[in-house]
């Protein structure tokens, strides 16, 4: 795979992981006064990418200071454990609920499993590699990074998943935000912008906590989001009341749904859900693009929301 990356200023790398798919997913690298750190990480897929971009900016793997995973879903903290392994100088940064299985990824692993399948667990993530426990720093709300002169403050950001951490960078007023700012792939910008759509990938959706997250992100008056899928948005106020929207919407479908064939039934909700949104935004793709950009989202949305109300019940 070809390294493919953009440099977004101000120390901010966004890299390109290949998950899927090419605008899938990115992790960032972030350098200041010569530290380094990585937040998210890729699957074990992307750690050739990452340690290229490395040796074409001339900087040392001694010199990662930090691996931050936004949370332990493995297109975001697959490549944890080898990156570990190749940057020896580096500590974990990780939500407490998340350290248990960066330790031993047993559990993680099998839920995986649960979710994609053994084939395409051995396809998309190759394997997940333990972190030694000395190296781990649990970061509980208000924990403060420190990489060179810039702070990057952790804050505890369930709604998307209880061990999902969002991290504030002051000198860019922009937070990296994981999933809990929602997907925006670029295939779907039009001249009203970017579209975004809530992720309630399995198996912790929790619509109250979501808002109170978000509102507690917009309180930091972000000028900009770094998302995992895909890249930096800009335009936070829109995203945050789409993404509010969303989270009642996604909560009426799932509720509506035929209790006989619940999986299904909340997946078609979804899926003209979606198409609708699409059109409103002035999406100009065929459906059969648009099948193709959705369908691993559609299904892992409908299984979360499935999840959500068997344990609502
Ligand atoms: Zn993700």
């Amino acid at each position: 795979m070809e390294l493919v990356y953009q440099d977004l200023g101000q120390g901010i790398t966004c890299i390109e992981t290949y998950y899927q798919r090419p605008n899938l997913a990115c992790c960032y690298m972030l350098e200041d006064q010569g530290e380094v750190a990585f937040i998210d990480t890729g699957t074990a897929r992307t750690v050739p990418l990452i340690m290229a971009l490395l040796e074409r900016k001339g900087i040392s793997p001694g010199a990662v200071k930090y691996v931050m995973p936004t949370h332990v879903h493995l297109d975001h903290a697959g490549a944890t454990g080898q990156l570990m392994e190749l940057f020896p100088n580096a500590q974990l940064i990780i939500h407490p609920y998340g350290a248990r299985h960066m330790i031993d990824p047993t559990k993680l692993i099998a839920g995986s499993i649960a979710v994609y399948g053994e084939e395409a667990f051995k396809r998309d993530y190759d394997e997940l590699k333990a972190v030694e426990e000395s190296r781990v720093i649990e970061a509980r709300d208000g924990y403060q990074v420190t990489l060179g002169q810039r702070k990057l403050l952790c804050l505890d950001t369930p709604g998307h998943a209880r061990h999902h951490l969002c991290f504030w960078d002051e000198q860019t007023q922009g937070f990296f935000t994981g999933d809990t700012f929602g997907i925006s792939y670029p295939e779907f910008n039009t001249d009203q912008g970017g579209f975004v759509f809530l992720p309630t990938t399995p198996v912790q959706f929790d619509p109250d906590a979501w808002h109170q997250t978000l509102d507690r992100l917009m309180s930091y008056s972000p000028q900009r989001m770094y998302l995992t899928h895909f890249c930096r948005i800009e335009q936070t106020e829109a995203f945050a009341r789409e993404l509010h929207r969303q989270i009642d919407d996604y909560v009426d479908i799932a509720r509506n749904a035929d209790p006989d064939h619940r999986y299904q039934s909340i997946h078609n909700g979804l899926n003209s859900y979606f198409r609708r949104k699409l059109e409103e935004h002035g999406c100009q793709l065929s459906d059969s693009e648009i099948e193709g950009l959705l369908e691993l989202d559609l299904g892992l949305c409908a299984q979360g929301l499935e999840i959500w109300l068997q344990r609502q019940a």
